[in-house]
């Protein structure tokens, strides 16, 4: 037997934490069982009999000193990207156009298109396709532009694919990533009728702020439509808020929290923390404002311990993650309003980066190599790193144009690889108030 390489041991506020990145187990050593601990890992062969020793295999902390863990990572991830998959996931832009002009849009329009219905038949047919006898699940994410603005086009492809998928007994889920503007109770109740049961809604601090960030067109707030929609919908829909941080609405974004308690929906809906990145011509001018992915992480855990000072609950948990985005798997796509089909978000609406048209077979052009080839598991960096089973190499698109040109751009780390131990602690911490443990390795699984 031999330790994992991916322990991470703690000593916190709470006591000593030991977790493993794998098998996400977290446990808390109390003072007895702290120097056997360390007796143990200096020589595991010698303690079998001990329960402790039982504890860490579970926990993934020991494992046979034949394994290579790294290698059997990146076979899995592999699996996990290639092998016949029991679920589609599919993206689909039914428009580009959008009701909002945010300062850090990413999205570089050359041109706006709505999807007309060929395309939108041509698309159902496109992911029928892709749906073979074994797959279990069809998942679709309805995005944009935003997505709300063509709400005629998502009923009718809806239609057309929850049929065959009734037909062929495959499971059908969807969910949408909107602005919230045109979010009413009754749109949420015709999204229910489609399938659609979480909503993603982007708020950015209090409402000068996010006013400031993500206008309408003509200029006017959002903030406080956005509210009530939020308000209005989140018990028909699962509410995800993301909160986009640059260094010029950290503090407004504090407030987050207040606001959300103040309209009766603490705990009613999930929130979550994302850098903003310059990454496109459309937002490069915003490279100043963005932080490092070191010091987002920071941001980020105080914003998390804010928040559950305040008794949210919070679920930054981190959880084994095979391959870091759909993008690099064999069965994600993303098609566009003019039936372009991609592979990564960030690369919407830019011709260049198609892999094909919903209207003929795919093209497995140099593009489509360029995702499936991608392995971050040979990456110097991501092989030497603890976090690389949570992470996974972050983000390929963004790794690409760090290897591209290094000296403008960052390596995508996640926050983990900076404030794990600070995450860890947070749990551990919101454990021990609810309910007076900490997680044992025995009640999670890897
Ligand atoms: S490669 Fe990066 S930008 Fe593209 S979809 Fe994946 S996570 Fe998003
Ligand atoms: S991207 Fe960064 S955090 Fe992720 S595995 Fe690679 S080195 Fe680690």
């Amino acid at each position: 037997m031999k330790c994992s390489d991916y322990n991470v041991e703690v000593q916190s506020s709470v006591g000593f934490l030991l977790y493993n990145c794998i098998r996400n187990g977290l446990a808390l050593l109390d003072n007895d069982t702290l120097p056997k601990y360390k007796k143990l890992i200096q020589d595991p062969t010698e303690a079998d009999s001990d329960p402790l020793y039982e504890e860490l295999l579970r926990g993934g902390c020991l494992i046979d000193s034949k394994i290579s863990e790294f290698e059997l990572l990146k076979a899995f991830s592999r699996y996990m990207r290639f092998a016949p998959s029991k679920v589609t996931s599919i993206t689909i832009a039914p428009t580009s156009f959008c009701n909002l002009k945010c300062t850090y849009c990413y999205e570089e329009k050359k041109h706006f298109d709505n999807m007309d219905s060929n395309t939108g038949k041509a698309a159902g047919n496109f992911i029928k396709d892709l749906l073979k006898e074994y797959t279990q699940a069809c998942q679709i994410t309805w995005f944009g532009g935003e997505p709300l603005l063509a709400i005629d086009t998502i009923e009718k492809v809806t239609e057309d694919l929850r049929n065959y998928c009734i037909e062929k007994k495959i499971r059908y889920n969807a969910n949408i990533v909107t602005n919230g503007v045109l979010l009413t109770r009754e749109v949420a109740v015709q999204l229910k009728e489609y399938g659609i049961t979480g909503c993603q809604i982007t708020l950015d601090g209090d409402r000068e702020t996010h006013d400031a960030r993500r206008p309408q067109k003509n200029g006017k707030g959002t903030f406080d439509k956005i509210i009530e929609n939020i308000v209005e919908v989140h018990d028909l829909l699962k509410v995800n808020i993301r909160v986009n941080l640059d260094k010029s609405n950290c503090s407004a974004a504090f407030r987050i929290l207040e606001i959300v308690e103040q309209h009766g929906l603490k705990n009613k809906v999930n929130f979550y923390f994302a850098a903003v990145n310059s990454n496109t011509d459309a937002c490069c001018n915003l490279a100043p404002l963005c932080f490092s992915p070191h010091e987002f992480a920071t941001l980020e855990v105080e914003l998390l311990q804010l928040a559950t000072e305040r008794g949210f609950k919070i679920n930054k948990y981190p959880r084994f993650k095979p391959f870091a985005c759909g993008a690099i798997n064999s069965n994600n796509f993303l098609i566009g309003p003019t039936g372009e089909v991609w592979k990564c978000w960030h690369t919407l609406g830019q011709t260049e980066e198609a892999i094909g048209n919903v209207f003929e077979p795919l093209k497995f052009n140099h593009v489509w190599a360029k995702w499936i080839s991608w392995e971050a598991y040979d990456l110097d960096e991501c092989r030497k790193c603890k976090v690389l089973p949570l992470c996974s190499g972050g983000c390929p698109w963004q790794w690409m144009r760090y290897l591209d040109n290094p000296d403008m751009n960052q390596i995508p780390c996640w926050s983990f690889r900076y404030n794990l131990p600070k995450l860890l602690e947070l749990k551990a911490k919101q454990e021990l108030q609810e309910k007076g443990v900490v997680l044992p390795f025995s009640k999670v699984s890897g």
